[in-house]
C-alpha cells in the first residue's frame, strides 16, 4: 500500500534527493505537501509531477507565481508561515524536514504533533529546540529518524544494541574545503571557495558550515539530543574521504561503523524505508579504488566551531539556539560579502558572550530566543575591510 509523504524544503538539495527516490518508486508513495521558500517555479513543477495535494511557498510574494504555475492542476497553492505550518500539520506517514535553518522549526514541530515519522535533515531545528522538540516527539508518539549522514550512520550502528553499553560515539568530519588551509589563508577565503565542498553537493548554508566546521558543531549538538550517552562520550574526528560516516564504540571494545558513498540518497533511503531497506541507484563503494581511509584530530585553533558548540551544549538552556541563530546570520552575511570568513564563528561567540536568556520551555520561547539572537548578531556585523 502507498505511504503518504510530505517534503518540507522540496526545492533544495535534500528535497531533490528525496524526490529522486520517490520518483523511482511512484506506486509506493502518495505526496501530500511540498514546500519551498520563494522558488515557485520549481515547486509547481514538482507538485505537478508528484500530484501533490498542496504546494506552499513561505514567501508570500511568490504566491501569485505559484498560483499561475499551478493553474488548472487542482493542486492547492498557499503561502506564508501559517500556511507552511498548516501544510505540515496535515500529517503524513513520513515528513521529510529539509528546510534550511531555524525557519524549519515550526513546520517540523507541527508534523511532530501529528505523530508520524519525521525524517530529519533540518539539524538547526533540533539544535535550537533541543529538549522542547524531543519532548514533543515523546508526547505525540512521533518517530524521529535522522537523515544527516553521520546521525543516520550512528542510528544504524545502534540498532540491536543497548545504548547503555556505548563507550563513545564518534562523528566523522570531512574537514571541508579549507581543512589544509593556514589561518592566514582562512582570513581571505571567499564565498565561492567556501561553497565548493570536496566530497558532497549541498545547499550554500550547510556548505559554509562545513567550511567553518560549524556543521560538525551543530551535528555534535544534534547527536547530544538524538543519542543520550552524555556529552563526554561524543567525539569528532576528521576523515577527509567521507567514507566512514560515523562510529559507535561499545564497552567490549567493538567499534561499529557505517560506510557508504558520499550521496545523501543513501541516508535518506535508510530513513524512508526504515526498518526495511530500499533500493537506491547510488554507485556502490569501491574500497580498493579508494585505497586509504585516513583520520586525524580536529584542529580547534584554526576551526574553533566544534569547541564553541561543545561549550554551548554544556552550557545548555538557550545557548544552542543562540549559537545557531547567530551562525545563520553570520553565514548569510559572509555569503553576501559583508564579513570575512573568520568572522562567522567569532560572531557566534560574541553573541553568546553577551549573556543568555532563560532556557526555552516551549516552541514560542525558542522562536523568541532565535529572533533576539538574530537581532544581536546583525548588530555585530562588520563590513569586510
Ligand atoms: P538548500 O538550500 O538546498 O534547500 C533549502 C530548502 O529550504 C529549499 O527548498 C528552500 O526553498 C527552503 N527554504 C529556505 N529558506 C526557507 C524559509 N525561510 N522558509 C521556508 N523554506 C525555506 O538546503 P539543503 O537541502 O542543503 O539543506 C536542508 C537542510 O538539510 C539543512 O538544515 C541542512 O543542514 C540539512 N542537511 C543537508 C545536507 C545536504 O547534503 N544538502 C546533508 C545533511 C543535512 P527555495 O528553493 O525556495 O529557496
Amino acid at each position: 500500500m502507498a505511504r503518504t509523504i510530505s517534503v518540507l524544503g522540496a526545492t533544495g538539495s535534500i528535497g531533490a534527493s528525496t524526490l529522486d527516490l520517490v520518483r523511482r518508486e511512484p506506486c509506493q508513495w502518495q505526496v501530500v505537501a511540498l514546500t519551498a521558500n520563494g522558488n515557485a517555479h520549481d515547486l509547481a513543477a514538482l507538485a505537478r509531477e508528484f500530484s501533490a495535494h498542496v504546494a506552499v511557498v513561505a514567501d508570500e510574494a511568490a504566491l501569485p507565481a505559484l498560483r499561475d504555475a499551478l493553474a488548472g492542476s487542482g493542486i492547492e497553492a498557499a503561502a506564508g508561515q501559517a500556511a507552511l505550518v498548516e501544510a505540515a500539520a496535515r500529517g503524513a506517514d513520513v515528513t521529510v524536514a529539509a528546510i534550511v535553518g531555524c525557519a524549519g522549526l515550526a513546520p517540523t514541530m507541527a508534523a511532530i504533533e501529528k505523530g508520524g515519522t519525521i525524517a530529519l535533515a533540518n539539524k538547526e531545528a533540533l539544535v535550537s529546540a533541543g529538549d522542547v522538540m524531543t519532548a514533543a516527539v515523546a508526547r505525540h508518539g512521533a518517530t524521529l529518524l535522522p537523515v544527516d549522514s553521520e546521525h543516520n550512520a550512528i542510528f544504524q550502528c545502534l540498532q540491536g544494541n543497548d545504548i547503555a553499553h556505548v563507550r563513545a560515539i564518534t562523528l566523522t568530519a570531512s574537514g571541508g574545503p579549507f581543512r589544509d588551509w593556514t589561518a592566514e589563508q582562512l582570513q581571505r577565503a571567499t564565498p565561492a571557495e567556501a561553497v565548493k565542498h570536496p566530497n558532497w553537493s549541498m545547499g550554500a548554508k550547510i556548505s559554509v558550515d562545513s567550511a567553518t566546521m560549524m556543521n560538525k558543531g551543530l551535528e555534535f549538538i544534534e547527536a547530544f539530543h538524538l543519542f543520550p550517552v552524555g556529552v563526554e562520550r561524543l567525539r569528532v574526528i576528521v576523515h577527509p574521504q567521507s567514507v566512514v560516516h560515523s562510529m559507535v564504540e561499545y564497552r567490549d571494545g567493538s567499534t561499529l561503523a557505517q560506510l557508504g558513498p558520499s550521496d545523501m540518497r543513501v541516508p535518506i533511503a535508510s530513513a524512508l524505508a526504515w526498518p526495511q531497506r530500499m533500493h537506491t541507484p547510488c554507485t556502490p563503494l569501491d574500497l580498493a579504488a579508494i585505497g586509504q581511509l585516513t583520520f586525524r584530530t580536529p584542529d580547534e585553533l584554526r576551526f574553533p566551531a566544534t569547541r564553541v558548540a561543545r561549550d554551548a551544549v554544556v552550557a545548555g538552556g538557550a545557548a544552542p539556539a543562540v549559537l545557531n541563530a547567530a551562525n545563520e546570520i553570520a553565514v548569510a552575511a559572509f555569503l553576501a560579502g559583508q564579513i570575512a570568513f573568520t568572522r562567522i564563528v567569532q560572531c557566534a561567540q560574541d553573541v553568546l558572550a553577551r549573556g543568555l536568556p532563560p532556557a526555552p520551555a516551549s516552541l514560542q520561547d525558542v522562536i523568541a530566543i532565535d529572533a533576539e539572537a538574530r537581532a544581536r548578531a546583525r548588530e555585530l556585523m562588520e563590513p569586510v575591510r
